[in-house]
């Protein structure tokens, strides 16, 4: 696939690579660096070793919300097909007909391939297999998704790995793994790209956000829509600006680890780092996303951090909910330290809830059970706290 809109050298058709029948095909090249406007682009969804999870947390989303796409009411976007098993009205081999268009080359606007699941070995599977979707006309046989995945990826315009057992493997890559189950990346290969010289994008968690996938999605569409750059991707095909950050870094029970203090029982408030949160060193964003149209989300909702987005999950975070081994030392670091900094933080809370009018008096609210002001060398620190902070020093 060339384009030689710069120099003037002749064109090839970027649409060549994908066989595509369409007016976009006849147009000249050479007068454009972009490849759309495109009218509509399919969006084909194919499920290997999967709960369906993805499925759910996508039609979840809102930002944008996948039925948009589908109208194609999202500004800069083409209007997206979705095939899709359970929204497709089409059934057997009518559906199949898609998928099998598709991988002749024969749509009429260019696909994104969505994998959804972990991808089998159906070697393993002797006689039968383990996941199939429609059968071959000729043979009769069944066609897998992992097939499926083959013939599709070559001519996809992007690979989008949804969830984490299709980024990673997931829970049926996990210790035994009586499928053979690996991820998408790792059964297409290092070197694979897709029509657009895309590597695998890889949008991971169990179940992920859904719009962390509709986000990613809507990004690299305006990529092959030709009005945005390829988005920012880390070396392991993640959006880095949705994966870069722990998700302890944007806690909202952060500033109870800061503090040293710690959750006991499910149902506390506090960090829940010793009831087994592994939010430290996990790459997530759902402390600031929440799960569904910014609201849960894990810590939102009591949960510990069990490392779903990452590719060591289940095996290298198990056993889940126990507290994890490298949080000793910095949890009982916090306690100290922490605990020392929340003292001293309360008194000079206690100072910064009276106003000036009120020092050395009760402040003058009826709600007021008890004596509220400072006494003793408390006073004492309050005033050489304010000292210096309108010192030069401390200014
Ligand atoms: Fe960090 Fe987890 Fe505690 Fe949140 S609950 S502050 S992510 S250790």
């Amino acid at each position: 696939m060339t384009n030689g809109a710069t120099n003037g050298t002749a064109v090839t058709s970027p649409f060549d690579a994908l066989g595509i029948r369409s007016a976009l095909e006849e147009r000249d090249l050479s007068k454009q660096l972009r490849m759309g406007p495109l009218e509509k682009i399919y969006l084909l969804w194919v499920s290997g070793g999967s709960c369906d999870g993805c499925t759910v947390a996508v039609v979840g989303a809102t930002n944008p919300p996948v039925e948009h796409l589908m109208a194609g009411i999202v500004p800069g976007l083409p209007k997206v097909e979705l095939l899709h098993t359970l929204t497709s009205l089409e059934m057997g081999d009518d559906y199949i007909q898609t998928l099998r268009m598709a991988s002749q080359g024969e749509l009429d606007a260019p696909y994104v391939l969505v994998y959804e699941g972990s991808v089998f070995d159906e070697d393993l599977a002797n006689d039968g297999n383990f996941y199939s979707l429609g059968r071959d006309p000729e043979t009769g046989s069944p066609i897998s998704s992992t097939e499926w995945l083959g013939r599709l990826a070559p001519k996809a315009a992007a690979v989008i790995a949804i969830g984490t057992c299709a980024a990673w493997g997931g829970i049926p890559a996990g210790e035994g793994n009586p499928t053979g189950s690996v991820a998408v990346m790792d059964h297409l290969g290092k070197d694979y790209r897709s029509a657009f010289g895309v590597p695998v994008v890889n949008v991971p968690g169990c179940s992920p956000i859904g719009d962390n996938f509709m986000e990613t999605a809507a990004a690299v569409l305006l990529f092959l829509q030709g009005l945005g750059p390829l988005p920012d991707f880390d070396e392991l095909g993640r959006p880095a600006w949705l994966f870069s950050e722990t998700v302890h870094r944007h806690c909202p029970r952060a500033g109870y680890y800061e503090e040293g203090v710690f959750a006991e029982a499910y149902g506390d408030q506090e960090c829940l780092v010793e009831l087994g949160c592994w939010g430290p060193v996990v790459q997530c964003n759902i402390a600031d996303r929440g799960i569904v149209n910014g609201t849960g989300g894990c810590m939102q909702m009591g949960g510990p951090c069990i490392g779903c987005t990452m590719p060591g999950f289940p095996d290298k975070f198990s056993p889940l909910f126990m507290t994890p081994p490298g949080s000793l030392l910095s949890s009982n670091t916090s306690r100290v330290f922490g605990g020392f900094i929340r003292r001293i933080r309360h008194i000079t809370m206690v100072d910064k809830n009276r106003t000036p009018r009120w020092e050395g008096v009760e402040a003058p609210s009826g709600w007021a059970r008890y004596n509220t002001r400072p006494r003793g060398p408390i006073t004492l620190i309050h005033k050489a706290y304010r000292a210096y902070q309108h010192s030069k020093i401390g200014g």
